[in-house]
């Protein structure tokens, strides 16, 4: 559902990934581990059209997406991804939050979008927060209502770049539920995160980035346990 083939991107005369290759199945979560500045971020921004690239090619769910033709609003809609700063609007509720885009993109009726919304704060766990500005949320609600707008378009692909990296330590465990969650539903899924014991619990397959290319991929028990690549074993020393 996700093919990247020899993917080259910079910004100015910065190399930020130097010929990146790897396919996702449908149903696969993905972990991306990396660390500061291996173009973890820029990956997936290219994946769902926030950047141009220079060379390479990525499909994914079936669309090329930086071939010229290609309509970058429609391959959002397909393909959801939530932030490490949640990116609510501030200025709408959390229902609104959901809400607006079904209404102005989908053009579903506001009933209609507001059961898709109530049945997904309902999901996530805030469902008693509906008329709730982003401001007054907890940073952990915050990122369970801005998971709960990613799912409304019902996309096929979802994108996640360190979730709860941003969270205090005793948030963080029920937006990995939540999204573990997600991942035994069905989802496919590419997750940003340095947090092992998630990427053990939910994902099938790991990833290792450094220096804009991949260095290891396997299961994660063995990136995790047992790395071949000395930058791998050297960052899984670092951040256990
Ligand atoms: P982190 O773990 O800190 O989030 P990352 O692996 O996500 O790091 P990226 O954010 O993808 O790394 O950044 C990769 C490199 O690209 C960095 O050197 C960064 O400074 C640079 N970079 C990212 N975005 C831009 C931009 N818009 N303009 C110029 N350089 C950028
Ligand atoms: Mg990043």
């Amino acid at each position: 559902i996700v093919s990247v083939n020899n993917l080259h991107k910079s910004f100015g005369a910065l190399e930020v990934l130097r010929g990146v290759n790897f396919d996702v199945e449908p149903g696969e979560t993905v972990i991306f581990a990396g660390p500061s500045g291996s173009g973890k971020s820029t990956l997936l921004r290219c994946l769902n059209g926030l950047e141009k690239i220079q060379a390479g090619e990525i499909i994914v769910d079936g669309t090329s997406v930086h071939a010229p033709n290609t309509d970058l609003l429609d391959l959002r809609r397909r393909v959801g991804m939530v932030f490490q700063s949640f990116n609510l609007f501030p200025h709408l509720t959390i229902m609104e939050n959901i809400t607006m885009p079904l209404t102005k993109v989908l053009n579903k009726e506001l009933d209609e979008a507001r059961e898709i919304g109530q049945s997904l704060l309902k999901k996530v766990g805030i469902v008693d927060k509906v008329d709730v500005y982003p401001d007054n949320l907890s940073g952990g609600q915050q990122q369970r209502a801005a998971i709960a707008r990613g799912l409304a378009m019902n996309p096929h692909v979802m994108l996640f770049d360190e979730p709860t990296s941003a969270l205090d330590p005793e948030l963080t465990g029920g937006i990995l539920d939540v999204m573990d969650e997600l991942s035994n539903s069905g989802m496919t899924m590419l997750v940003v995160t340095h947090e092992m014991g998630f990427a053990r619990k939910a994902a099938d397959r790991m990833i290792f980035m450094d220096g804009g290319v991949i260095v290891e991929e396997g299961a994660p028990s063995q990136l995790i346990d047992n790395p071949q690549n000395e930058r791998t074993r050297q960052f899984m020393h670092q951040i256990s």
